[in-house]
């Protein structure tokens, strides 16, 4: 046995998924929304299915969805990207991930990594063979200081794994703080891998920055994203990486091991998908963020401390300011066993050092499942 994966639990989000069914509990810990899904693109899915062809489409992707995703990042993030080498269609951002890390690390590299985080990365850079130098972030900021790059960069830093918007924490780190990170790969000569699968699910007027796009980092930079948060269908694992040529060749070696393909109908649907108006992702958007607001206020007139959230379906509540000795696992099987609400303890983001007070909710959820789980959380506290 592979001693890294034999020593794992099992994931978080389908412990809390299992405890969640087996307690009959409103489920706001795993990241999904309750809605079906856009109903003309799950139509060109089906569609593509009953129609079309089903047997293998070519390794890197359709390329109706490389120059759609191609036009869709110039326009809305004002990048310039070759369909024909730059742009590679993976099964999910987590296919993306594994492949970049495995394609990119060699045994002793060392990779600069975030707490908390996703918690697919960690294995991933271990078993790449990589060094994991975790930066600890805490509430409630989570902001990147030069001080913590400069205690994680070394000559021998490889790459950076960065995510934003953030996930658990819902924060969208700052141009400066992501300014920060880019002089530190100049410096120390590094690559970002950047997992943006959270780009459209921005609130509050902003818009998202891609780390490709700072100056300098065109060429570093591998940017990841997910067709299954893209349109809220997050059981299509579709992924779109991004990567100058040279970075590419060998991402797509990865691939080519890895799954090879994605289902053909899924990517001509995704490619449908992203040639959608502005009105579509600005009405997702806005409605994502009347929820975000519905949650927080509901939250907050029950005492839980909500802390900011600017992106993803997640918002979190610090409890620290509650009972200083809490502890945010402790609080979660509570919840799950006895009030009926699902959530996910943020400590389970963490290696070492973990923060144990903050719980995050997923608010991609119907108003009447919100005002459910809210009236069940009246009596959590
Ligand atoms: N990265 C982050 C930060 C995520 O939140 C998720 C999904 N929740 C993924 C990667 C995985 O995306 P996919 O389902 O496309 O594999
Ligand atoms: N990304 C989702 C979340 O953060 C879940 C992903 C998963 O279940 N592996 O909740």
């Amino acid at each position: 046995l592979n001693p890294i994966y034999a020593a794992l639990p099992t994931t978080v989000f389908e412990v809390m998924s299992g405890l969640a069914r087996h307690h009959q509990a409103v489920n706001l810990g795993q990241g999904f929304p309750d809605d079906p899904g856009p109903l003309d693109v799950r139509q060109k899915a089906a569609d593509a299915v009953v129609n079309g062809w089903n047997q293998y489409p070519p390794m890197m992707g359709l390329m109706e969805l490389r120059q759609a995703a191609a036009d869709h990042y110039r326009h809305w993030q004002g990048l310039e990207l070759d369909p024909e080498t730059e742009i590679m269609v993976t099964s999910g951002a987590t296919e993306a991930l594994a492949g970049a890390l495995m394609a990119l690390i060699e045994p002793g590299d060392e990779v600069v990594l975030f707490q908390p985080l996703y918690d697919a990365y960690l294995p991933l850079v271990q078993r790449a063979g990589g060094i994991p130098r975790l930066v600890r972030l805490e509430p409630p900021s989570w902001r990147i200081t030069e001080e913590k790059l400069a205690a994680a960069f070394s000559p021998r830093t490889k790459l950076v794994l960065f995510n934003n918007p953030q996930n658990p924490t819902g924060i969208v780190h700052s141009r400066e703080e992501m300014q920060l990170i880019a002089d530190f790969c100049a410096r120390y000569d590094s690559l970002v891998v950047s997992d943006e699968v959270w780009e459209h699910i921005i609130f509050d007027g902003r818009r998202h920055l891609s780390m490709m796009s700072l100056p300098g980092m065109r060429a570093r930079t591998v940017k990841i994203s997910s067709a299954g948060k893209i349109f809220g269908m997050t059981g299509w694992k579709v992924g779109i990486v991004m990567a100058q040529p040279e970075l590419m060749k060998v991402l797509g070696k990865a691939h080519q091991f890895l799954t090879f393909t994605t289902p053909p109908n899924l990517q001509s649907a995704v490619a449908y998908g992203l040639t959608k108006d502005d009105a579509y992702f600005e009405d997702m958007r806005a409605g994502l963020q009347r929820s975000r607001d519905r949650l927080a206020k509901g939250l907050s007139d029950l005492g839980f401390p909500v802390l900011p959230s600017a992106g993803t379906y997640f918002l979190s509540v610090d409890l620290a300011a509650i009972d200083p000795k809490l502890d945010d696992e402790a609080f979660c099987l509570n919840l799950v066993k006895n009030h009926g609400v699902a959530a996910i303890p943020v400590s389970a983001f963490y290696a070492q050092d973990a923060v144990r007070s903050v719980v995050r909710f997923c608010f991609a959820k119907q108003d009447a499942t919100l005002d459910a789980a809210l009236e069940r959380l009246a009596g959590a506290l």
